[in-house]
């Protein structure tokens, strides 16, 4: 088969596909308009290929206040999420049984500042799955119950304490939901981003010249690395000069241009992402050049 072909199966085959389906288990269901409605979320909504559920907790309450929360035991500050509305707000959603739910692509994930922290690969591998259940806490948390017992996994967008899980939720879908195939228009721009550490298509970010392409834009990905400064018309603003590299035209210098400015700005503000043992004898030639 020819490669033409198999791209266009491969391709015909993703849109054949049952839309990844995300479930968000909230006691604000109002909040995520807004969020969930615009640019490429929007898009990948409407094209089906991802189906978006919005919850309400409290609609699994059977009290006339629709009691969510409840003191802590032991005491101390604060209300604590009850567990069984969200038990029953994730049955409700008829998953596999916890002990499948691998097997069978799904994930039911808890919000929280103790989780494991959310990064690029975290989203790729949330990307891969077809039932993708957030859970939002709220006041002081969650009762435990729900991570030990219910969810898969606890995931933190980052080290700091937000008031719900809901923007969390918010940050974790518009991430995973880019890296759906076909959610953006060209495929290539998603894998040439800040921390992306997979294979370029048709190129190869690190080190392998041999399959290098000559086209600037086709060598410069960030191999796990923050990207490379991106510059538009005018080629001057209020003074300030595109560097001469980029309007030259010369696309290894181009290349190389970019991969110095992205080890550079890597090198200054997330000097943790460097990993020697993962660069090339070019990068760490490049590395070697770059005085902060
Ligand atoms: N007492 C908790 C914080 C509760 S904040 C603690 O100290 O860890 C209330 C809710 O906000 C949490 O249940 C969680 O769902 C959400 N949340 C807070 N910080 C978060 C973070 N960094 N990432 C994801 N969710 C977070």
């Amino acid at each position: 088969m020819s490669s033409k072909r198999s791209v266009l199966l491969a391709a015909q085959s993703s849109l054949l596909k049952a839309p990844m389906q995300i479930d968000i288990i909230t006691i604000f269901p109002d909040f995520f308009h807004g969020p969930l409605d615009y640019g490429i979320v929007r898009r990948a909504r409407e094209a089906e290929l991802v189906k978006i559920e919005i919850c309400d907790l409290r609609a699994f309450t059977r009290d006339r206040h629709r009691t969510v929360d409840d003191r802590p035991f032991g005491g101390g500050e604060g209300m604590v999420l009850k567990p069984e509305p969200i038990f029953e707000s994730v049955e409700a959603l008829n998953l596999a049984p916890r002990e499948e739910r691998a097997n069978a692509k799904q994930s039911v994930v808890l919000l929280s500042a103790q989780g494991k922290r959310f990064d690029q690969k975290l989203a790729s591998e949330l990307a891969g799955l077809d039932r993708l259940v957030l859970i939002c806490g709220r006041y002081e948390g969650v009762d435990e119950r729900v991570g030990t017992s219910l969810a898969d996994r606890e995931i933190s967008i980052g080290d700091y304490v937000l008031s719900g899980g809901e923007l969390g939720a918010a940050v974790i879908v518009d991430t995973v939901v880019r890296l759906i195939p076909g959610a953006v228009g060209n495929e290539a721009s998603t894998r040439q981003e800040s921390f992306f550490a997979g294979p370029e298509l048709g190129g190869n970010g690190l080190s392998d010249k041999s399959v290098r392409s000559t086209r600037a834009d086709s060598t410069c990905g960030s191999g796990g690395l923050l990207d490379y400064p991106h510059y538009t018309r005018p080629a001057e603003f209020r003074g300030m000069k595109v560097p001469d590299v980029l309007v030259n035209g010369n696309h290894e210098e181009i290349r190389r241009w970019r991969r110095r400015s992205a080890l550079e700005k890597t090198l200054r503000n997330r000097p943790d992402l460097l990993d020697p043992d993962k660069l090339s004898d070019d990068d760490r030639a490049l590395l070697a050049e770059i005085q902060l």
